[in-house]
């Protein structure tokens, strides 16, 4: 039987990927899928962080006319509320989970510890980091690369809508060609539609590699850990 090719992972659920077909909110088929996914790794013995989005409610961009900061505010509360649907439909299926916020809420969530993440972590509980970094200005793949650096995950598991990184939009373009493999420069310089600027250049300068691949397939979460070439791999 095969073995996970890696101990500790930091898995990036963007708000979209949970909203499944109708783009908007929460789709709890999708996220009971998701779940499962996530047991699966777990039963193998891996280590799992997640990192939550939250464009499926809001985004700080999105705000017209808006205070810049107080619309980035929104998109963290937005994915403090996506957390909280993972972490009940991981708990559903007896998944011990730990939900640890950027920003204080005491009575809904604990405050991000490092230390005490890495603890919850090495006794095999999920533990999904929400509020992004706490800061405006950044976005929940910077937190995601952030947070992999910090607890030392070996590497990002971007889950996406798309199947991995294309030369142009998979949606638009018919002929759009998929890269099996990338390096942080490559994305940078041909401004791929992978991560933000500061995310790619935070792992590029941490040196942690990035597996982008879709989550809407059966397993692939698990192919990913099994080693499996699917999706797009960024690690040079
Ligand atoms: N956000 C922020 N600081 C952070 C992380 C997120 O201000 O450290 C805000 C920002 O407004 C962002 C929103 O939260 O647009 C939702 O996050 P993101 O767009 O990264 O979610 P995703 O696209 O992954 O669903």
């Amino acid at each position: 039987m095969k073995k996970p090719i890696y101990k500790r992972v930091l898995l990036k659920i963007s708000g979209e990927a949970l909203a499944g077909e109708q783009g908007f909110g929460l789709d709890t088929e999708t996220i009971n899928h998701i779940a499962d996914e996530v047991k699966n790794i777990v039963d193998m013995g891996v280590e799992v962080a997640i990192v939550v989005g939250g464009g499926n409610f809001w985004r700080g961009r999105s705000g017209q006319g808006m205070d810049r900061t107080t619309a980035d505010y929104m998109g963290m509360l937005a994915t403090v509320i996506n957390a909280l649907a993972l972490q009940d439909a991981l708990e559903n299926i007896g998944i011990l989970t730990r939900t640890q916020t950027a920003i204080e809420m005491r009575q809904i969530a604990e405050p991000y510890i490092r230390r005490r993440a890495v603890r919850h972590l090495e006794k095999g509980r999920v533990v999904i980091f929400a509020a992004g970094t706490g800061n405006p200005y950044f976005s929940t793949d910077t937190t995601a690369a952030l947070r992999a650096a910090e607890i030392e995950a070996e590497v990002i598991l971007l889950a996406k809508k798309v199947d991995g990184v294309y030369d142009s939009d998979p949606y638009e373009n018919p002929t759009a060609v998929k890269f099996d493999e990338l390096s942080y420069l490559d994305v940078l310089r041909l401004g791929l539609k992978v991560m933000d600027s500061t995310a790619t250049s935070l792992c590029m300068d941490n040196s942690i590699p990035i597996k982008v691949f879709g989550i809407d397939k059966p397993n692939n979460i698990t192919k990913v850990i099994l080693g499996e070439s699917i999706g797009t791999f960024i690690n040079r």
